[in-house]
């Protein structure tokens, strides 16, 4: 199974989480814009809060490279200390805002009503609503992830109806296949939950097929099935996006298993080639 529309480009993205100092970002922007990102991939960094400027003034004005936040608050502006807008983020570069990861609904309190006002306000402020969405562990062993996902799908957009597909990614992240200890989910069992995530997309949301990616433990030996067999846009990823280097060479496997590139056998070679 390839990706629905074999036309499109395969979506990465990476969220760099609470790591990385201006410095820090800086360098890897470097490192990036000189890896460069094939043409079948389209691609996207999510740096912490502190280094969205710097990164959006690092970018060279023609990067194809998208900037995003990693979250923010609903309301515009206000009396909520420690918060950053949505607002704020956009002004400080980012064109994406990550809502509802799973470290944020289980480590900080996010709930699915957060997610909606969230989701709301991003769209209010022209900003892509990245939503992160997946199952614990015991709601998969008890065979629940489809209706686990398909309400939290719901409810993120329950405050958007009739918003434009393309101003909503969504990504599903089942919360065992995330981070350090997790395992990542087989593209079998991913590809039913990417399904359902489209057929609620498709309900909520108007226009084109809506971009569903998948996260969790994704890296260099498992992208490629995970692109082929699990239906899914592309692919978000934590760890394997950390250093610019590990990120090149993940967007690299990407553009390989694109199917325009397995066209003919030559382009198979040079592919192979690019990433070895
Ligand atoms: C994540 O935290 O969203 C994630 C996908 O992390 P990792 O790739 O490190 O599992």
């Amino acid at each position: 199974m390839t990706s629905p529309n074999s036309e499109a480009p395969v979506l990465v993205g990476t969220s760099w989480k609470m790591n990385k100092t201006l410095a820090e970002a800086t360098a890897y922007v470097d490192d990036l814009v000189g890896a460069g990102v094939p043409d079948v991939v389209d691609a996207f960094i999510l740096p912490p809060h502190t280094a969205l400027a710097a990164v959006r003034d690092r970018l060279p004005r023609d990067s194809r490279i998208r900037l995003g936040a990693q979250n923010a608050h609903w309301a515009a502006e206000g009396a909520a200390t420690g918060e950053v807008s949505m607002r704020m983020v956009r002004d400080a570069g980012a064109t994406i805002v990550e809502i509802g990861h799973s470290e944020r609904r289980t480590e900080f309190g996010e709930t699915d009503e957060h997610v909606a006002c969230k989701v709301a306000a991003a769209l209010d402020h022209g900003l892509t609503a990245l939503v992160c969405v997946g199952e614990p562990r015991d709601v998969r062993d008890a065979g629940g992830s489809e209706d686990h996902v398909v309400a939290q799908v719901r409810s993120s957009l329950s405050m958007v109806s009739g918003a434009d597909s393309t101003s909503v990614l969504l990504a599903y992240e089942p919360v065992w296949a995330i981070g350090e200890g997790g395992s990542p989910a087989s593209p079998e069992q991913v590809a039913p939950v990417v399904r359902a995530v489209r057929r609620v997309m498709a309900e909520r949301l108007i226009g084109e097929a809506g971009t569903v990616l998948y996260g969790g433990s994704v890296d260099d030996t498992n992208a490629t099935e995970l692109l082929e067999g699990a239906g899914a846009d592309g692919l978000f990823v934590g760890r394997a996006g950390l250093s610019a280097t590990g990120f090149a060479r993940l967007l690299s496997v990407c553009a390989a298993a694109h199917p325009l590139r397995h066209s003919t056998p030559n382009d198979r070679e040079v592919d192979d080639a690019a990433i070895r």
